[in-house]
């Protein structure tokens, strides 16, 4: 860049997420480890937590360990957008499945914004829900054809008030006119999803739940009818144990659950939050307070603060492994193509985390003989992974490992022979999908 050139980046820029100045992470002294637990959950994000939390309350005395500081990871880190079946919807759209199991893969996801609903109720954690919606921009014409097949059974099994708006309607939501028109979604809307999982920690904790960050699973090995769980402080016992590690399967002890691991394939993404807008941009700017996502294959996602001031912006911006700047150079471009009035707006913060996919695009519980797991958000799981703990745990809870709890009770994630849980081929598949994505907007810009 030159050195005449503004800075894009503002005094004070972090490479940190944004959500964390409003709440920040618990890093405090590391408390004793446990020799002990009935149940130990390996990962303190919303599965971990929400699993805790059920199993807590059910009398069970449970011990969550992170490698990191608690919810260090995914789970603090995210755009915030909740919703509640749309995007186990796009995963079904080219799948050969029956109509039957279409409708319960729907119909249990809807369950995961009503569970995210109550829990935030019952619990009095306020994490700045805007109920507000969430509208899918077109990004070409031709995208609507293959959405309005989709809007009647999202409607009718998942409930999600979607309706196809026109051009006219998406610039006046937006206060852009990128987009080809796109699809209203009324049942979902936007979080702070650092003070979410905080809410859900605290939650826990007061129904007797243990958590102990900083402290790495090296291994779970059966021992005395139970299992030994390796630490790098120590080992701990337990009678069960929850994998709830989701994209950091094997990151941070590659051996620890290695038929998982070979199920889950990580792909970072990344984000970044503006400074403030000037009032009468930040008023023109999504004026609807939408939460913001797109037909292409390589979405942006956005969607404004809490106090509406500013814009956080996320995507995946690269596949290949780039600096933080240089990353957020990228998604600003990008932010600047949808919005060009925010072109002189500044990055106060940006940052990066892992989401697992799976070889069938669907999240997956299980397990038995008392080692149980769940994984596969697919990019979008503060719902959907708060509401598989909490099911994972009901199914513990049940002492029958045979009867599926819901419709992603189906066993581990499939795999395939040749992949052993390192995503090398990303940068060429991402790469592709972006390149696709280009090919088809061309003809219409
Ligand atoms: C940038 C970004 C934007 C996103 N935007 C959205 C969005 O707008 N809407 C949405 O719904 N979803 C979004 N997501 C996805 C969402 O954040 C995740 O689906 C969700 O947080 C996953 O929760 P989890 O509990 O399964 O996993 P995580 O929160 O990742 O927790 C897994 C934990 O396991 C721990 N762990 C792994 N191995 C070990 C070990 N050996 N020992 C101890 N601990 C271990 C890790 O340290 C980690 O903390 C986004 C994600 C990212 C990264």
């Amino acid at each position: 860049m030159a050195r005449d050139m503004p800075s894009i980046f503002a005094d004070g820029f972090k490479a940190e997420p944004w959500w964390w100045q409003d709440a920040p992470l618990s890093d405090g002294p590391v408390e004793a480890l446990p020799q002990e637990a009935e149940i130990v959950v390996v990962g303190s994000g919303y599965a971990g937590t929400c699993c805790a939390l059920r199993l807590a309350e059910g009398g069970r005395d449970v011990l969550v360990l992170d490698a990191d500081p608690i919810g260090f990871n995914a789970s603090s880190r995210s755009g915030g957008q909740v919703t509640g079946g749309v995007n186990v919807g796009k995963s079904l759209a080219h799948k050969p499945v029956s109509d039957a199991r279409r409708a319960a893969l729907l119909s249990d996801a809807s369950k995961a914004l009503r569970f995210f609903e109550d829990v935030i109720a019952r619990h009095g954690i306020d994490c700045d829900y805007h109920a507000k919606g969430r509208l899918v921009g077109f990004w070409t014409p031709a995208h609507a054809e293959s959405w309005t097949k989709r809007i009647d059974e999202l409607n009718a099994i998942a409930g999600s008030q979607a309706r196809l708006v026109g051009r006219e309607e998406a610039r006046e939501a937006l206060g852009s006119d990128f987009y080809w028109g796109g699809v209203a979604i009324e049942r979902a809307g936007h979080i702070q999803p650092a003070r979410y999982h905080a809410g859900l920690v605290r939650a826990a904790r007061g129904s007797g739940a243990a958590f102990r960050g900083r402290t790495r699973v090296l291994s779970v090995a059966p021992a005395g009818g139970g299992f030994r769980v390796e630490t790098e402080r120590g080992p701990v016992a337990a009678r069960q144990v929850v994998m709830a590690t989701n994209a950091y399967t094997g990151a941070h002890a590659y051996g620890l659950a290695p038929d998982l691991r070979r199920g889950i394939v990580p792909v970072s993404t990344q984000m970044i939050a503006t400074e403030e807008m000037p009032a009468d941009l930040a008023a023109r700017i999504l004026p609807s307070d939408r939460g913001v996502s797109e037909s292409r294959r390589v979405i942006a996602h956005y969607r404004k603060s809490p106090d509406g001031c500013r814009l956080l912006f996320g995507g995946r911006a690269t596949f290949f492994p780039l600096s933080v700047p240089r990353i957020a150079t990228l998604l600003h471009r990008a932010m600047v193509r949808r919005f060009p009035e925010m072109a002189g707006v500044r990055i106060a913060n940006a940052w990066g985390g892992k989401v697992a996919m799976t070889m069938d695009r669907l999240p997956h519980i299980g397990g038995g003989g008392g080692r149980y797991f769940v994984a596969g958000c697919q990019g979008s799981g503060i719902t959907m992974m708060s509401y598989l703990g909490d099911s994972l745990a009901a199914k513990i809870l049940s002492g029958d490992d045979r009867a599926p709890v819901n419709a992603y009770d189906t066993g581990l994630p499939p795999r395939h022979p040749l992949y052993d849980g390192t995503s090398w081929f990303m940068p060429a598949i991402g790469s592709w999908y972006q390149i696709q994505d280009r090919m088809e907007r061309r003809p219409t810009t």
